[in-house]
């Protein structure tokens, strides 16, 4: 460990939140108003709420404007797709977020695929993913955008490096694959079915975790000087929140590692707000 790079996501997070704020300050002085972000949730999930409470008050930090949405468990599809159009007609706000997962009765792609993909700042819409696809990014999931926002800021250049991601979510594993393929690694995208995860590792020079088992990754599985960037968030029975990362013998094996808390989660935050200021800067263009 005493080598090894502590990535610290908290500081690299709040410095962007203080750029953003700064450039609220701009538009306010030239006569433009506030970005707006929608934060809709729906049910009683607990770590949803933990999320939208986040999001809303890192929004009001920065001096955006932001309307929340708090919907019954038993909302119907149609409802909630009548919201969407109202926000999509909104022009006090520009960007519109539906915080994941739905109850069982909505269909959430017919959800994602109803938002303005202009106003779409978790960057899930087909137009925004294809894009991102074609590697002519528009409004990027905000997660991997953190990712890569972490490992630029630490100067580590993905560009003909071998990168494994652990999970093939359409969040987070995906997304991040193509911005990493985008920067030129060498990618590969692990998931349940894959049949050597350890052997896939040995050969990683960055690794991306976002399994959702805790501490599934072991510093033995990993090359030596490995740059580990663990996207889990997962609360023991004991309350600890830990990582997809088993972090004690990663950072000995790793040559940088982001802890849990403290690491992914707060760019994911802080790239939401990137996005709503993007967003309301190409609405305006
Ligand atoms: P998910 O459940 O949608 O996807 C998990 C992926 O892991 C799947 O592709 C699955 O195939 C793969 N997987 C499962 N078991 C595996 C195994 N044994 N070996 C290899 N792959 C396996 O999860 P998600 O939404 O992508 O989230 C992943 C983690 O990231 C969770 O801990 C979640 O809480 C966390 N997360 C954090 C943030 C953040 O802001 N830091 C954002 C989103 C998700």
């Amino acid at each position: 460990m005493d080598n090894t790079t502590l990535i610290d996501g908290k500081a690299v997070a709040a410095q962007l939140r203080r750029d953003i704020a700064a450039q609220v300050e701009v538009r306010l002085a030239a006569g433009k108003p506030r970005p707006g972000l929608a934060v809709v949730l729906v049910g009683e999930d607990p770590a949803s709420k933990v999320y939208v409470g986040s999001k809303v008050k890192a929004c009001e930090e920065v001096g955006f404007l932001s309307q929340n949405f708090r919907l019954e468990v038993s909302t119907s599809q149609q409802e909630l797709l009548a919201l969407i159009d109202r926000l999509n007609a909104d022009p006090q706000i520009h960007g519109i977020l539906v915080q994941l997962p739905l109850p069982k009765q909505i269909d959430v792609q017919a959800v994602i695929e109803r938002i303005d993909p202009k106003k779409d700042v978790d960057g899930f819409h087909p137009y925004n993913l294809g894009r991102l696809a074609g590697k002519a990014p528009t409004l990027r999931p905000c997660t991997p955008y953190g990712c890569m926002r972490l490992l630029k800021a630490y100067g580590i250049d993905p560009m003909g490096k071998k990168a494994v991601v652990v999970g093939a979510s359409n969040i987070v594993g995906r997304p991040v694959a193509l911005e990493l393929l985008m920067e030129r690694a060498t990618v590969t995208i692990c998931h349940s079915k894959t049949q050597d995860l350890p052997g896939e590792l040995a050969q990683a020079d960055i690794v991306i975790a976002a399994v959702g088992i805790p501490q599934f990754i072991k510093g033995e599985w990993l090359k030596p000087g490995a740059v580990v960037i663990d996207v889990g968030i997962n609360r023991l029975d004991s309350g600890k929140l830990v990582g997809d990362v088993d972090f004690a013998s990663a950072a000995d094996k790793a040559s940088a590692i982001t802890p849990v808390p403290g690491g992914v989660g707060p760019m994911t935050i802080a790239c939401l707000l990137q996005n709503t200021l993007e967003a309301c800067a190409a609405l305006e263009a």
